[in-house]
């Protein structure tokens, strides 16, 4: 498992690099840069904080996700998960955070 950072999107603001626990991800040139791949245990915390779409995470084929990946987009109390396959095709799931407690 790991993350993709896309140059073109990332602005620097260094929100990824201040939540990663592993500080794995470093600012270099104004873009994010992971360091240690490998060492990426998937938390997904720096696709939350990313207000610029600027990571993928690869979801390995070792928990099913065949060359897929995952994003995140916000709005407002809305997070939504997109995963999209290897073929293009795209799957959603919308997660009201104020209510994401809730049993
Ligand atoms: S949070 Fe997103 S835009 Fe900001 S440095 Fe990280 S990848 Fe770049
Ligand atoms: S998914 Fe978690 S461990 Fe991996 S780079 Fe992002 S914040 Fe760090």
């Amino acid at each position: 498992m790991s993350i993709r950072i896309n140059d073109a999107s990332c602005v620097g603001c260094r929100r990824c690099a201040e939540v990663c626990p592993g500080n794995l991800i470093r600012i270099v040139d104004r873009k994010a840069v992971i360091r240690r791949e490998k060492d990426c245990w998937g938390c997904t915390s720096c696709l939350k904080e990313c207000r610029n779409g600027a990571i993928l995470f690869f979801l390995g084929a070792d928990i099913g996700g065949k060359g897929s990946v995952l994003s995140v987009e916000e709005k407002g109390d809305i997070r939504t998960w997109t995963v999209t396959g290897s073929d293009g095709t795209k799957k959603e799931i919308a997660v009201n955070m104020k209510e994401s407690n809730r049993y």
